[in-house]
Parts: C-alpha cells; structure tokens; sequence
C-alpha cells in the first residue's frame, strides 16, 4: 500500500531511491524516510529525538504523532530496533522533545528569511508582496490586529496563511521592531515553515 502523500514531494532527493522508506516501529505502516522521525539513544540508554538525523548510532524511527511517539515508549517498542537497553521514562518524553525541536527549527527558519530578500516584513511590504502575486505564505501573529483582514485578503489570493508566535516574537526573531505581519517570498522557505507549523499544531 502506498502512503497516503508518498509521491507528493517530488522534489526530495529521497523519494523513489531503494532505503528511501523506513517502517513505524509504534504502528508498523511503512513511509518515507522524512515522513519520519528518527529516534536513538543516548549513552545512558534514554530515548532522544534526532530531527536532524546527524546522531551516530543505531536508529529507530517513528511517526512524528503523539499517538505512535507515545506507543514507541509505553509499549517498549524501540528497544528490540536500536538493540540495546532503552530507559522508558515518562511516555510523553518523545513528544515534548519533538515539540521543541520544532519550535527551535520553526524559529531558526524565521531567523534566516529576514534580511534576505526571503520575507516582506511589515503590513506595507506584506500586503505588496500579496497584491504583486510574489507572496507564497502568509505569517501573522497571533496578536495582530489585522489578522481578520489578512487572512480575508490572502483567501482571495489563494495564498496560504498562518498564525505565528505574537508581534514581539516575531519582530524580535526578524531583528526588527513588533511585526505583526510576513509575506514570505521564497518557496522553499514557505514550504518548510508551513510544514514545521503544520506538524507542530498536530501536537496542541
Ligand atoms: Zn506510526
């Protein structure tokens, strides 16, 4: 069986190459590599998430749900993958260390689109970029006034929105005074923040 989105990145250099899948070792449904989430141990036997995938090592690897990171660790099942002793701590372990990876990458990819042409930052420069057709993703904060109106403008505009940390944050990640508003420019860097957005609200 086919996963359902298998063949929707094409653009992964992974896809379609033999070693490209790997097997859930909570559900045992079988899905691309980076529909996955690696898991190995550290030296004291305890589970840590590698979202990078640069730890060495013996690797198990999981669906980045609740559902399965939590069965990797209550139902033991990681231990017979990375054959080695496993200390299960608390079952939500995997979970809350997967959370803030993806808080620190979402925040390290806002940080790398200011200043580089990357982001329209600023209702003016925003709403340009939507008007003009150059922008890919709508991010605004949560606190922002204009939310209501943005998300209207972007519906007609086909271009997808999403909410974002407050007016602070976002300024302070960007380097530049609150913002409540970021039209992003460049496709890879909307695709990789809506896909770090989208898997972390599956987790709230
Ligand atoms: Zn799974």
């Amino acid at each position: 069986m086919i996963p359902a989105g298998a063949n929707v990145r094409t653009g992964s250099s992974r896809a379609g190459q033999a070693g490209g899948q790997r097997t859930c070792v909570a559900c045992g449904v079988k899905k691309d590599n980076d529909e996955l989430v690696r898991v190995t141990v550290a030296p004291d036997g305890s589970p840590i998430v590698d979202w990078r995938e640069n730890l060495g090592g013996r690797g198990a690897h999981v669906c980045p749900s609740a559902p399965c990171l939590t069965q990797a660790m209550v139902g033991k099942k990681l231990g017979r993958s990375l054959k080695c002793e496993v200390r299960y701590g608390s079952g939500n372990d995997l979970v809350l260390q997967l959370c803030m990876a993806l808080d620190r990458q979402l925040e390290t990819l806002v940080r790398s689109g200011s200043g580089a042409r990357r982001m329209a930052m600023g209702n003016d420069a925003a709403l340009e970029a939507l008007r003009s057709g150059k922008a890919l993703l709508m991010l605004v904060a949560k606190d922002s006034a204009g939310l209501e109106r943005y998300t209207t403008l972007a519906a007609a505009s086909g271009v997808p929105l999403r909410q974002l940390s407050d007016k602070a944050q976002l300024g302070a990640q960007l380097g530049r005074v609150p913002t409540g508003v970021v039209a992003v420019l460049e496709p890879g860097l909307a695709k990789a923040i809506i896909r770090a957005l989208d898997r972390r609200a599956s987790f709230e």
